[in-house]
């Protein structure tokens, strides 16, 4: 499964278009919250459950989108966040989610 077509549409969410024709809308804010990277998987397990993620405005605005090989795309954040690699499926789940 890979994407045909990736955009953020409005400013607020990413849209993929798959390969076997199905689509998925994911939130930036989403995206930005649940940032696969190292960095954040730590900060995120040192959480407690009443923690409110604090966001600035940049850091839930994309500056650019590389593709990963073949199997992810890596976000560039425009608070210059750019470690997150989101594979394929990981993107497909979060969007089911
Ligand atoms: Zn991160």
């Amino acid at each position: 499964m890979s994407p045909v077509q990736i955009k953020v549409l409005e400013k607020k969410n990413l849209f993929i278009k798959w390969n076997d024709e199905s689509e998925s809308v994911i939130s930036l804010e989403k995206l930005r919250k649940l940032c696969p990277c190292a960095t954040c998987l730590t900060e995120r397990e040192k959480q407690s459950k009443t923690y409110i993620p604090l966001l600035t405005d940049n850091s839930v605005k994309v500056a650019n989108i590389n593709e990963v090989g073949s199997y992810a795309i890596s976000i560039v954040w425009k608070d210059g966040h750019s470690t997150g690699i989101y594979e394929y499926p990981y993107l497909k789940k979060l969007a089911d989610q």
